[in-house]
């Protein structure tokens, strides 16, 4: 072993680990250690960047035995049952004070069990969500930690030196404690999965109901990036549309199959918000979109089913009235899925116990993470005027965007449906606003319904107490 020891080590260099190690080791002052299950992995790493300077363990006593203490060490293994294990080797070799950080995409619930284990050892546990890719942990993330004050009081500068920048602030700030940052790590994921969804069906409809071609519509998203919309999703979105097949010639998105995949964190995102009874439909409504879409054969049976007798037509001269239209209910909508994705983080926050800040969360999103926008800016805006705002859409800048967009969402989900064009994103997005904004819901009805044949009681509008009426229907 060499006498310079490592302030920080990883463990798992597949490539999230071997892109973060280097991003480390390219900060003034950091020393990295770096250490894989598979050593030829290890010497693989290593000797493609000798800039690094890596301190290369072959065992995981050498990796403790490399690192200065208190030890810090990042893992970036396998999401599970990987992570359990690399956990049970490193609290043998460690001693208390040091500090395990878990970077992979472990559910909340997972980070919360295993720091409670870890703790009792004296050892500290962050479970940390590390949001940008492959590209992200190379040039700078947007981390997102949880676990104790104490472990942030290490950790903090050093993952300050990694992470995006956006507009002079490092992309990372302790989110809470224990799973708290793999729990907002899984909110950002499922509200990326609601913009992505959002964003092909203003894709879809421009296709189909305007009758625009690929590259036609990679020019709006052109346009739309210098607006309200500027977006990382919106700039890509106009590159995948732009892209032509270099085998056949066809536009890149008529060659690919229209089966969407996913890993799961949009699936764990609504579970979540299900138990915590947030209605977050624009999420689930881009999960279930995903889902149907992955169904081929369901597909294939109902391809002949009937449209729309008279579709409505755009014409050339209501083009670009329609592209605007489209525009603003993809801002309205998005407004809308966001704010039901704080809803989560809030009704999260409450549940676990987090002191979680959400105009931080949405200034460490500015950069780095898939979700990153100017938008973002709007909302940590929000939340620094009114830290206990109910929802979000109805802060003064939300409220007024949804005020100035909302006929125009309107008639592109009018337009939608009377075109056959499935929209549920823009559809249920605005169903949840009108429920929302509603003087009186339909759920009397339904309380009336429940006492009815359960018995399950009602509350009046006029009276305190609990109500149970002696329905003539009863037996
Ligand atoms: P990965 O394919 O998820 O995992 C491979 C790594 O895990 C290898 O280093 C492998 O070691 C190690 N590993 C697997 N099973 C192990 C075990 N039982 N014990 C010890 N090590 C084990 O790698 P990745 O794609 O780089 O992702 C790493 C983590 O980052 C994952 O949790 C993933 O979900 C997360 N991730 C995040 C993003 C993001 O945008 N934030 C993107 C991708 C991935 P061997 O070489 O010995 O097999």
């Amino acid at each position: 072993a060499s006498e310079a020891k490592a302030n920080i080590g990883v463990v798992g260099l597949a490539v999230m680990g071997s892109n973060l190690a280097r991003n480390l080791a390219s900060r003034e002052g950091n020393k990295v250690a770096v250490y894989n299950r598979t050593w030829s992995r290890t010497e693989e790493v290593v000797e493609a960047h000798p800039e690094a300077g890596f301190i290369a363990a072959k065992t995981i006593e050498e990796f403790a035995q490399s690192l200065s203490t208190p030890r810090t060490a990042i893992i970036m293994v396998k999401a599970g049952k990987a992570t359990d294990a690399v956990i049970d080797q490193l609290v043998e070799v460690f001693e208390p004070g040091d500090i395990i950080v878990d970077g992979g995409n472990a559910l909340f619930t997972d980070t919360i069990r295993r720091e409670k284990a870890v703790r009792e050892t004296g050892i500290n546990f962050v479970g940390a969500g590390i949001s940008g890719g492959e590209e992200g942990a190379l040039n700078g993330p947007s981390i997102m930690p949880g676990g104790s004050e104490e472990a942030w009081h290490t950790l903090g500068p050093i993952l300050k030196s990694i992470a995006a920048v956006a507009e002079g602030e490092p992309c990372v700030t302790h989110v809470g404690t224990d799973g708290a940052g793999h729990f907002v790590k899984m909110i950002h994921n499922g509200i990326e999965y609601a913009d992505m969804q959002l964003i092909a069906e203003a894709y879809d409809l421009l296709r189909k109901a305007a009758g625009m071609t690929p590259a036609e519509i990679a020019g709006v998203f052109e346009e739309w990036n210098k607006g309200e919309l500027e977006s990382y999703l919106i700039e890509i979105t106009a590159e995948v549309l732009r892209q032509v097949d270099a085998a056949t010639g066809k536009p890149f998105i008529d060659i690919v199959l229209d089966q969407a995949g996913s890993k799961g964190t949009g699936v764990w995102t609504v579970q979540t918000s299900l138990d915590l009874g947030v209605p977050v439909s624009g999420i689930a409504e881009a999960v279930f979109a995903r889902s149907l879409s992955a169904h081929p054969r369901q597909r294939a049976a109902a391809s002949d089913l009937p449209g729309p007798s008279a579709p409505p037509a755009v014409s050339s001269s209501d083009r670009d009235a329609f592209i605007e239209d489209v525009r603003q209910a993809l801002y309205a909508s998005k407004i809308i899925a966001y704010s039901q994705g704080f809803d989560a983080i809030i009704a999260g926050a409450e549940e676990y116990g987090w002191d979680i800040k959400k105009g931080d969360i949405a200034k460490i999103w500015r950069a780095g993470c898939i979700i990153r926008a100017q938008f973002l800016n709007r909302i940590a805006e929000s939340y620094a005027e009114h830290p206990d705002l109910e929802v979000l859409v109805a802060a003064p800048y939300f409220a007024e965007a949804v005020s100035r967009t909302q006929e125009a969402w309107r008639r592109v989900v009018i337009h939608a449906v009377a075109a056959g064009v499935p929209t549920p994103a823009f559809s249920s997005s605005l169903a949840y606003y009108d429920g929302l904004r509603a003087e009186r819901l339909p759920a009397a009805l339904v309380q009336g319904q429940r006492d009815f044949f359960g018995a399950h009681t009602y509350k009046r509008v006029d009276r305190d107490g609990t109500f149970h009426t002696l329905w003539s229907g009863d037996r």
